[in-house]
């Protein structure tokens, strides 16, 4: 299996860590050619609009959207996962777009910019994700076939899969606990 994490920008290297931790052939993509024998692809955090810039300008957004098309799956966090959706509040994005999910960049207003909550996802067994939030946006809606992973207290959606897109709000290779990355192997592998 071999995952490529989008590189022009962000917290690319903490996700390769994450996944030759987890034994998994991982290197950086910069160019369309290099996704070409791909089967997963991650989108880091970092800043939407430079990001999807360069992705552009690499000609990059086609190409993602065209192996998609062709069963790559793909994992996004913050900014990475603005740019799988399909809508957000910033009309001037440019981005692949490929999930049915509206989302609102900087959602969490100043007070609450960054900040470390314990989220409960089912999927990945009783004990709590550590949620690291940066700058993060939030999901305000998602269509038919998105399956909510997890919410804040106050309902929030910040985690969604949608077959084998998979998207979070706050930064899982941030922390020590490996499971969100081993979830999209298995994601990847067609095991769930
Ligand atoms: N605030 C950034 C944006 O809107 C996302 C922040 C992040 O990825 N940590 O693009």
């Amino acid at each position: 299996m071999k995952i490529g994490v989008l590189a022009s920008q962000g917290a690319f290297i903490e996700h390769i860590e994450k996944l030759r931790q987890l034994g998994v052939e991982a290197m950086p993509v910069r160019l369309p050619e290099e996704i070409e024998g791909l089967d997963g692809l991650i989108i880091p955090g970092g800043e939407s609009t430079s990001i999807g810039r360069l992705m552009r300008d690499y000609k990059l957004t086609q190409a993602i959207r065209d192996r998609v098309k062709n069963g790559m799956s793909v994992f996004g966090t913050c900014a990475g996962m603005i740019l799988m959706a399909r809508k957000s509040d910033d009309a001037y994005l440019e981005s692949p777009g490929l999930m049915g999910i509206t989302v609102r960049r900087n959602a969490f207003g100043r007070q609450r910019e960054s900040f470390e909550t314990e989220l409960n996802v089912p999927v990945l067994g009783e004990k709590p994700f550590p949620g690291v939030f940066i700058r993060a946006p939030l999901i305000e809606q998602v269509n038919g076939t998105v399956e909510v992973l997890a919410r804040l207290a106050d309902s929030t959606i910040v985690a969604v899969r949608d077959g084998k897109m998979l998207a979070l709000a706050f930064h899982p290779e941030l922390t020590d606990d490996p499971r969100f990355h081993q979830y999209f192997l298995e994601i990847v592998s067609g095991r769930d």
